[in-house]
């Protein structure tokens, strides 16, 4: 159980490449420079071009005739960020760890190391959360608000301040590439996945150079994924709305009454049956549009199709066996995880 292969352990970075031609030779060389410090493990960049327009893909592989360690894969069209990390996270799941980072220099190299540290730990999800950022004042402020109302939304907990900079352990990764639904929120589904996470704070950089690749649209479409893909709360909204109306149709009605017997002759005929009617009416067909609310939020969930759950160890008997294949190529956490011979659970 506790045999311990000598291989080396391998991790992979996932790399989304969006117009980048002027930070990508920088970027590889500053990423190459940092992960040498780590000679005892095998390192793999996957580079991911999502459609660039400019010469990204050219000096991608370029990058690979000099360094075999890397892959490229080309979109056909630009497909957004989310998905680029994705197919990239499709094609390491044989890597032990994978690290996922921007290609513009804002999430520094070095940082990834300390996270392999953590993982060697026993941490699975070692994620950057941001101590600093060097971001504009407009963009700082409309995150800040973003999380705040995903962190009161939202079903699980999804960590403030995060990008998508993160190690994820390999049984990790597999759970993620589960997920299959079409609006990625990535973030949000490792958070859903599990495991034993832990941020690592780190101050973020500025652009190295370029410009972002998430214009304002993108950004409100991606705010919205995440709102609607980890809540139902806008759908029970409706209900409640429906419920505050009828009932300050009850309290009209009260009033209307009251009118009617204590001043009668400041009753108007025919206004008691209009107003209490029409709050009534509107409240009442905003109760039922919530009633279809919570079938669609059903179907919503449904047609996601989740994994129902996530398995992080499976101990049978006396013996210990962890769910992976290859976990037992990293020695420190192979022993953690199996214990030392008697397969303690903890
Ligand atoms: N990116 C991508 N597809 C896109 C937009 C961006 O693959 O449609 C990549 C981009 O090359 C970078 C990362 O995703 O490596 C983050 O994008 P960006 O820096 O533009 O976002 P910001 O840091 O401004 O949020
Ligand atoms: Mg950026």
């Amino acid at each position: 159980m506790t045999s311990r292969t000598p291989s080396r352990p391998s991790v992979a970075y996932v790399l989304p490449v969006y117009n980048e031609d002027a930070n990508i030779d920088v970027f590889h060389a500053t990423l190459v420079e940092a992960v040498a410090a780590r000679p005892d493990i095998d390192f793999e960049f996957v580079y991911v071009d999502d459609g660039s327009r400019d010469s990204s893909l050219e000096r991608l592989l370029a990058l690979r005739e000099h360094d075999d360690r890397v892959t490229v894969v080309g979109f056909s069209r630009n497909f957004g960020h989310q998905i680029a990390v994705t197919a990239g996270l499709d094609r390491v799941e044989d890597a032990a760890a994978v690290i996922v980072m921007d290609t513009d220099l804002q999430d520094p190299p070095r940082v990834s190391l300390e996270m392999i540290e953590a993982w060697e730990r026993g941490v699975d999800v070692v994620y950057a959360q941001r101590r600093t950022r060097k971001d504009t004042w407009l963009k700082r402020t409309t995150a800040y608000a973003f999380y705040w109302l995903l962190g009161r939304l939202a079903s699980i907990d999804i960590p403030r301040n995060t990008g998508d900079f993160r190690l994820m352990d390999q049984r990790v990764v597999r759970e993620v590439n589960r997920y299959r639904e079409q609006d990625r929120f990535l973030r949000g589904i490792v958070a859903h996945v599990g495991f034993r996470q832990e941020a690592l704070l780190f101050d973020r950089d500025s652009r190295h150079a370029g410009t972002s690749g998430y214009p304002w649209k993108k950004m409100v479409a991606f705010a919205a994924s995440g709102i609607f893909g980890f809540s139902t709360a806008p759908l029970r909204m409706i209900s409640r709305l429906g419920y505050l109306i009828s009932g300050f149709s009850l309290l009209l009605a009260l009033y209307v009454l009251g009118v009617r017997l204590f001043t009668p002759d400041q009753a108007v005929p025919g206004w008691a049956f209009l107003g209490v009617g029409m709050f009534l009416l509107s409240g009442l067909q905003l109760i039922m549009m919530g009633v279809i609310g919570s079938y669609l939020g059903r179907v919503y969930v449904e047609v996601q199709d989740r994994p129902l759950y996530s398995v992080a160890l499976q101990a049978r008997g006396a013996r210990l066996a962890p769910l992976t294949r290859g976990l037992e190529g990293v020695s420190d956490r192979a022993g953690d995880l199996a214990g030392e011979g008697s397969g303690s659970l903890r």
